[in-house]
C-alpha cells in the first residue's frame, strides 16, 4: 500500500503518529495511508518565507507565466497517471477525471499565457493615471505590487488537480510561495501532481502538506492569504482563527452553494434552448456524482411545463448507468467517502420530509459491476414542490451528491429571481431564455445573489460548456452562504494574492512604473 507524504522544506516529510487510510470509494479498499501530523511547519513557513520568496522576487509576470507553462506540459506528461488515480481515490469515472486534471491544466495555461502579456513588468496599474495636483506633473496611480508573505491554500475533495492548480496559477503568476494542503480522502491525485510540479519548481515556491490541517494555520501571519474551499461549518471556523484576526490575513472563502435553474417562459423543451437547459441539468446531476460546487440544485420552470420537464429529467436519468466508475459504460460513480453517503443520505432524508418524490426515491441504487452492499452509491434524485418560496429544506441546505428538485413558478422574471436569491448566495446560476426583455429583468434582479449568471439561450447552445465549468478568464466565487470570495477572472484572480498601494509623484515617473494588458 502507498504511503503518502508531504512536499516540505525542499523534501518529502512522511509525518508521524496514526495513519489515516484513503480508499477506493466503489470498493472501500484502502489504497494508501497518510501521517495524521508530526511535519514540522515553523520549518516549512520558515523556507517560503526565505527560499520561495527569493525566488519569486526575481521573476517578472512573463517569467512566472513561463513556469506555470512547465507545470502545465508536466502534467500533461502525467495525464494518463492521474486520470488512473482520480478513478481509484475519487470515484470519478474517466470523463469526471478529464474535467478536474484537464481543467487544471488550462488553468495553469491560462495564466501562463496572461503571464506573457503581462511581460517582463513586476507592478501592474490599476485604472487610469489621475492628476491630483495643480498640473498635469503631479500624478495619481494605483498598482498592485506582490505580497510579501505565504499563499496557504486549502481544497475541498471534490477537485484535488483542478483546485490545487486553480489557486496555485493565481498565486505564482502573482509571486506568492504557496503551501497547499488537499483535503486528506482524495489526496493521491494531489500528491501526485506535487511529484510531478516539485522536479519543475524552484525551491520554497510551492510545498505540500497531505494529511490534516493540524495546525497550519498558527504559523499564519501578517501579509499571508488563506485560500479555502470547502464547508461553511469549516470556513466559520476560519474566520474565527486566532491567527488570523491578530494577524489581519487576507481570508478567500468558497463554501456551500445552492446553485439554480431556471427556465424562461419562451423556451419550449424540444428549442435548442429547452435541449440545452435538460442536458446542463442532468450533467449537473451526474457529473462527479453530483460533487460539485457549482452544480444546480434548485431548477424553477414555468407551471405549466413541469410535468414535461420531469418526465424528460426521468428519462434522461433512467439512461444513466450508475456502478465501477472504472468501466467504460459507467457514467456515474460513488461518492467520494464515507461521510458523504452519510451527508447526502441525511439531505435526501431532510428532503424527501418536505418534498415530492419523482424519480430515485431516495437514492437507492444496484450499481453495475460493484459487489451488493459495497461502496458509497446513491443514484440520481429527482424531487419536486409545489411551494418552492417557502421550502426551507430546498433552499437552505445544499445536498451535495446527485439530487435535484424541480418546481414551478409564474414565468415572471422578478419571481425567478426572487427565487434564485433565496439561495442566500450562489457560485452560479442560469436562465434559459431567447427573450431579451426576460433576460434582462431576470439578471438586474438576480446579479447580486450570485457570482456568475450564465444565460443559456439558442444561439449559444453549441459552444456552451455549460454552467457548472468554472473558466479561469471568468470569476468564480459568490456572496453569502458561497462565502463572499473571488478567484479567477484572469486578471482579477492575481489581486488576492497582490497589494494594492496608491502611488503619488512625478506622473512620468508614475508611468514608467505601470504595466497594464492592451
Ligand atoms: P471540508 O470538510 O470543509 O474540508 C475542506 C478542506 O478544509 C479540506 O482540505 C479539509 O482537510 C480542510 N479542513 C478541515 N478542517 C480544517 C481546519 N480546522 N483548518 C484548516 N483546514 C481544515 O469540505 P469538504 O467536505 O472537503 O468539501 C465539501 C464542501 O465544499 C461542500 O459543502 C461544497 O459546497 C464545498 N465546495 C465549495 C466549492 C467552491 O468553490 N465554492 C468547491 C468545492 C466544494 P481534511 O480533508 O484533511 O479534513
Amino acid at each position: 500500500m502507498q504511503q503518502l507524504a508531504s512536499f516540505l522544506s525542499g523534501g518529502w516529510s512522511a509525518g508521524s503518529g496514526a495513519r489515516l487510510p484513503l480508499v477506493n470509494p466503489a470498493t472501500e479498499e484502502v489504497i494508501a495511508d497518510v501521517a495524521q501530523g508530526g511535519h514540522d511547519l515553523v520549518a516549512a513557513f520558515a523556507y517560503a518565507r526565505s527560499a520561495g520568496d527569493r525566488e519569486l522576487a526575481q521573476m517578472t509576470f512573463a517569467q512566472r507565466g513561463a513556469l506555470l507553462a512547465s507545470l502545465a506540459k508536466a502534467m500533461h506528461g502525467a495525464r494518463e497517471e492521474l486520470i488512473a488515480l482520480a478513478v481509484a481515490n475519487g470515484g470519478n469515472t474517466r470523463g469526471d477525471a478529464k474535467f478536474d486534471i484537464d481543467g487544471g491544466a488550462a488553468t495553469l495555461g491560462y495564466y501562463a499565457d496572461l503571464g506573457a502579456k503581462l511581460g517582463d513588468r513586476t507592478l501592474l496599474g490599476d485604472g487610469e493615471p489621475l492628476q491630483v495636483g495643480r498640473t498635469a506633473r503631479m500624478g495619481g496611480q494605483h498598482v498592485w505590487g506582490r505580497r510579501r508573505g505565504v499563499a496557504i491554500h486549502i481544497n475541498a475533495f471534490n477537485f484535488p488537480a483542478w483546485g490545487t492548480c486553480e489557486k496555485l496559477a493565481c498565486a505564482l503568476l502573482a509571486g506568492m510561495p504557496v503551501i497547499s494542503k488537499p483535503a486528506t480522502a482524495t489526496a493521491l491525485v494531489a500528491f501526485r501532481l506535487g511529484q510531478v510540479f516539485e522536479q519543475v519548481l524552484p525551491p520554497g515556491v510551492m510545498q505540500l502538506l497531505i494529511g490534516p490541517a493540524g495546525g497550519l494555520l498558527d504559523h499564519a501571519g501578517a501579509g499571508d492569504v488563506v485560500a479555502f474551499t470547502g464547508g461553511s461549518a469549516t470556513a466559520r471556523s476560519l474566520r474565527t482563527h486566532a491567527k488570523i484576526v491578530e494577524h489581519g490575513v487576507r481570508l478567500n472563502i468558497e463554501a456551500d452553494s445552492l446553485n439554480a435553474a431556471v427556465l424562461g417562459p419562451d423556451v419550449e423543451l424540444s428549442s435548442e434552448a429547452g435541449a440545452l437547459f435538460l442536458a446542463d441539468v442532468v450533467r449537473d446531476m451526474t457529473q462527479k456524482t453530483g460533487q460539485k460546487c457549482t452544480a444546480i440544485r434548485r431548477v424553477l420552470v414555468p407551471e405549466a411545463r413541469l410535468a414535461e420537464v420531469c418526465d424528460a429529467l426521468k428519462e434522461r436519468l433512467a439512461a444513466i448507468a450508475v456502478g465501477d466508475p472504472a468501466r467504460d459504460d459507467v457514467r456515474m460513480g460513488p461518492l467520494a467517502t464515507a461521510q458523504q453517503k452519510a451527508d447526502v443520505t441525511a439531505g435526501i432524508a431532510r428532503l424527501a420530509a418536505a418534498t415530492d418524490a419523482v424519480y430515485g426515491g431516495t437514492g437507492e441504487v444496484a450499481p453495475v459491476g460493484v459487489r451488493a452492499g459495497q461502496g458509497f452509491f446513491v443514484g440520481p434524485v429527482v424531487r419536486t414542490t409545489a411551494t418552492p418560496m417557502t421550502c426551507a429544506a430546498l433552499n437552505e441546505h445544499e445536498v451535495f451528491g446527485p439530487v435535484a428538485t424541480v418546481a414551478p413558478y409564474s414565468g415572471a422574471a422578478g419571481d425567478a429571481a426572487a427565487f434564485v436569491a433565496l439561495g442566500h448566495g450562489c457560485l452560479v446560476s442560469s436562465a434559459y431564455s431567447d427573450d431579451r426583455d426576460w433576460v434582462s429583468g431576470f439578471v438586474t434582479a438576480a446579479a447580486p445573489w450570485a457570482g456568475r449568471l450564465y444565460l443559456g439561450s439558442t444561439k449559444m447552445a453549441s459552444q456552451s460548456p455549460g454552467p457548472g465549468t468554472a473558466l479561469p478568464s471568468l470569476l468564480h466565487g459568490g456572496p453569502g452562504r458561497a462565502g463572499g470570495g473571488e478567484e479567477l477572472g484572469g486578471e482579477r484572480g492575481m489581486q488576492l494574492y497582490l497589494q494594492r498601494c496608491a502611488l503619488e509623484g512625478d506622473a512620468s515617473v508614475l508611468k514608467s512604473l505601470v504595466t497594464t494588458i492592451d
